[in-house]
């Protein structure tokens, strides 16, 4: 008899894409999807266009061209402090999302439990479940009111720890809280991961979008970790390419092969000529780059908050990331759908609805039904366009 996969009816329609769809649909100022319509770096561009014209358009190796590969391991030797090969311990991905998926393949078994912490980047949680791996989540303490960052109480953690636990991922800094985990935070984790003998995979596609005092750290250059962490990363972000589909996984020797087979099985290789643009902008692109990206972002941030604020929503103040949680009960709606529908309606801005990013448990009414999520990482005049709309509001 035709019929779906025991999974299939379980994942739901993105309630992000919905939103950018209703939001297209009335004209409106998009700042539901992290899509980053912010300007692609020049010299990304055109390294990915001199590719095209050099002939670089069939299959690359399955793990990413020696360019690319060689890029990507200076830079994460540069930033942590860790020594990396570029031929066996970087493979190169579609996306930081095919680095995960490929990962879980490699790494896990169907009824394994992995941890992840509340609230949590959707891709996450369904990619666990679609390969039959149970996520466990760990709820992180909101912020008290009038304070801002998101808490995380590491004997939670230890406590959610059982016999079936295989890792945990980490999403630094993080989308949707903003969330830059701290040393202290990352080396208890650590600790627990060494403990019970668990992968940490650790998703830092948002690592240089940080604001502030915070700062990025990534369990790879903690003590003991470098077997055990599978980094993740890529340039959707920082390059503005979302649409390319370029990321990268760096790992032992021992998790990369396998890994790899995966990647290939379902991706083939991340586009050739982008691989090209990628390791252009990664070989070219200095200091002054990221320190600007951040600098423009947190300028972004500031006029959101501050736009939100003036809505009377109670925004959190994210220290990294391009994401704002912020309070919508003000906002009409028995169900954050409705919410950030109602608000679509009054004000033409799409957010989307906060319950998004929590798990739901039965009986009970989901933590994030009162938040609504804005992504900043916009041109300035569509931003100022949804700030004005927003102020509109009035503080309630
Ligand atoms: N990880 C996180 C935490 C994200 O927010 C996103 C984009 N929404 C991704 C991964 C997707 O990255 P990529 O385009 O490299 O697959």
């Amino acid at each position: 008899m035709l019929g779906l996969s025991e999974l299939a009816p379980r994942v739901l329609q993105s309630e992000i894409r919905a939103m950018s769809v209703a939001c297209d649909a009335v004209g409106g100022v998009n700042l539901a999807q992290g899509v980053c319509d912010t300007e692609v770096p020049q010299v990304v561009a055109e390294g990915a266009q001199r590719a095209i014209r050099d002939g670089h358009n069939i299959y690359t190796r399955m793990d990413g061209i020696a360019r690319l590969r060689r890029a990507v391991a200076d830079k994460v030797e540069r930033t942590t402090g860790v020594r990396v090969e570029a031929e066996g311990e970087v493979l190169v991905t579609s996306g930081a999302s095919g680095a995960l998926h490929a990962a879980a393949m490699a790494l896990f078994n169907p009824g394994d439990e992995v941890l992840l912490f509340e609230p949590f980047y959707g891709y996450h949680w369904n990619t666990l479940r679609s390969m039959r791996v149970t996520p466990m989540v760990v709820p992180m303490a909101s912020p008290a009111p009038g304070a801002t960052g998101w808490g995380l109480d590491l004997e939670r953690v230890r406590a959610a720890v059982t016999a079936r636990t295989r890792g945990l991922v980490i999403n630094t800094p993080s989308n949707p809280a903003g969330k830059v985990f701290t040393r202290a935070e990352m080396e208890g984790l650590a600790e627990i991961a060494r403990e019970h003998d668990l992968f940490v995979l650790t998703d830092e596609i948002y690592e240089y979008f940080v604001y502030g005092d915070a700062e990025h750290v990534s369990p790879f250059s903690i003590e003991g970790m470098r077997e055990r962490t599978i980094l993740m990363s890529g340039f959707s972000k920082t390059f503005s390419v979302t649409g390319w589909r370029v990321g990268y996984l760096v790992a032992d020797k021992r998790w990369i092969p396998s890994i790899g087979y995966f990647h290939d099985l379902t991706y083939v290789c991340a586009p050739a000529p982008f691989q090209h643009g990628c390791a252009a902008g990664l070989e070219e692109l200095g200091q002054t780059f990221y320190a600007r990206l951040a600098m423009e972002h947190e300028g972004k941030r500031t006029m959101l908050v501050e736009a939100l604020r003036a809505a009377g929503m109670k925004p959190d103040v994210p220290d990294g990331a391009y994401y704002i949680l912020a309070d919508a009960s003000r906002i009409e709606g028995a169900t954050g759908a409705e919410k950030a529908r109602a608000l679509l309606r009054a004000t033409g801005v799409a957010a989307v609805a906060g319950s998004a990013f929590f798990a739901h448990r039965a009986g009970e009414r989901n933590r994030g039904a009162e938040l609504l999520r804005f992504c900043f990482a916009k041109k300035d005049g569509d931003l100022e366009e949804a700030c004005r709309r927003l102020r509109g509001l009035g503080p309630g």
